[in-house]
């Protein structure tokens, strides 16, 4: 008899700071160590890299897994299935106190190996192994894990599949079915369906989307709706700045061949884009035209605003950090004209990227864009599809894994409460076979 237990350690009451514990009867699996960025940036001058665990905790910044002192059994590993922040931002703070490897993709280790270079406080020494999406790895004679490759809005993205003897336990959180993406390749459908028919105990999955009618449109949509406004316009002349997430390799790299097709240099600007991207360029993820140019700190990006004022901005196609109208962040320093780039009547910002949906990050960027505005600049917004699997798209999961369990993660409770209803409506019973969890609590379940 297999006795399994469904830890939900963060991430369960709130969008951030994911964390669940897996526990096959003595041996432990943690998939996933996130961060809550809203609860630190709240606090002006933080400096993370410097707090102690137990802070962050109280903050509300990242999963409280003191509740692991109270469950009976031994880390095995600590498994991460994509390189968000929200997914490793802790790793720094919290995989010390485990001995076990630390487990992602190769793109996925390479972003968790400078978090921890960057980390000042604690020392991590755990072992970082990489494995490929289609890999399977054997942490105990009774247990493996198997990476299934998935699509989000950051490459490497993988399904987990931990395979027992009493069955498999599918981690899915942060996924979409994009089956014409614009970097990678589509979901491993295959695969997932021949574990749903050898069979599924568990499957824990985000319900961030779930209340959107309808399925997540591809990266292809945003990659069509990027070129209709970069390139089919009679004002090609036009100053023009794109923004996106620096970790949307797939969008950036849209942009750029964008950039060469209307005979720009691309210039990709802002800390976080010098890390996600060159990163992927490093690894061979994405190819970048020569003339591409990436500056990371403000004195060397503050130089190339020059050289692009005095060449004519005509020439170049800025790709920045700051979408969120982030304090600091580049393009929130050309909106309040402390750089050298002057934006004139009819330049054009296009924001490749929605707003996160809290009170701060609102706030932010409606400052952000209305001082863009008085400087005359047109905006263009919501060039960007979602990088979570909308309701029809989660409906198709349980039908492909058809799992004995459903618990919705990743998510506060009224996005549970969507991912619930549509469970439902698949024959799911709340309480039996489908299950709420609240950070802090465990879910037992008994497999013959
Ligand atoms: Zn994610």
């Amino acid at each position: 008899m297999t006795e399994i237990g469904i830890i939900a350690v963060g991430g369960y009451n709130e969008m951030g700071r994911n964390m669940t514990a897996i526990r096959i009867n003595d041996d432990i699996i943690i998939v996933d160590m996130g961060l809550r960025l809203d609860r630190v940036q709240i606090h002006e001058d933080v400096e993370i890299d410097k707090m102690h665990s137990l802070e962050l905790i109280d903050m509300g910044a990242i999963p409280d897994d003191t509740i692991m002192k109270e469950i009976n059994g031994n880390v095995r590993a600590i498994v991460c299935t994509h390189g968000h922040l929200d997914h490793i931002g802790a790793i720094s703070k919290l995989a010390h106190r485990y001995t076990a490897p630390i487990i992602g993709t190769p793109y996925t280790t390479t972003l968790v190996k400078h978090q921890i270079e960057s980390e000042k406080k604690f020392g991590v020494k755990n072992n970082i192994v990489s494995l490929s999406a289609g890999g399977t790895l054997e942490i105990t004679k009774d247990i493996s894990i198997e990476f299934i490759n998935a699509q989000h809005s950051i490459i490497d993205t993988v399904f987990l599949a931990i395979h027992t003897t009493g069955g498999t336990i599918v981690y899915a959180c942060d996924f979409k079915f994009d089956r014409t993406p614009t970097l990678g390749d589509a979901p491993d459908f295959k695969r997932l369906k021949e574990i749903g028919e050898k069979g599924v105990i568990a499957l824990i999955t985000e319900s961030t989307n779930s209340g959107r009618n309808g399925k997540t449109p591809s990266e292809m949509i945003a990659h069509s709706m990027l070129r209709d406004v970069l390139i089919e316009t009679e004002e090609a002349d036009v100053g023009m700045i794109v923004t996106t997430f620096a970790s949307h390799v797939a969008r950036v790299n849209s942009i750029v061949k964008f950039a060469e097709e209307m005979g720009r240099i691309p210039i990709l600007m802002g800390n976080s884009m010098e890390r996600y991207i060159g990163t992927a360029h490093q690894m061979g993820y994405i190819e970048l035209p020569e003339s591409v140019e990436i500056y990371g700190n403000r004195r060397e990006i503050d130089k190339a605003l020059t050289r692009i004022m005095e060449a004519g901005k005509n020439k170049y196609l800025p790709i920045v950090t700051g979408h969120q109208g982030e304090p600091g962040a580049v393009l929130g320093r050309i909106a309040s004209g402390e750089t050298p780039y002057k934006v004139d009547r009819g330049d054009r910002i296009i924001f490749s990227a929605n707003i996160i949906p809290n009170p701060m990050t609102r706030a932010n960027r409606y400052s952000l864009e209305t001082k863009l505005k008085m400087r005359g600049a047109r905006i263009y917004d919501d060039v960007h599809v979602s990088g979570h699997a909308y309701r029809e798209d989660h409906w198709e999961l349980l039908g492909m894994l058809r799992p004995e369990h459903v618990i919705p993660a990743h998510g506060n409770i009224q996005m549970h409460s969507e991912y619930i209803q549509m469970a439902e409506d698949a024959g799911y019973v709340l309480g039996d076979t489908l299950h709420l969890l609240r950070n802090g609590e465990e879910l037992y379940i008994e497999e013959e």
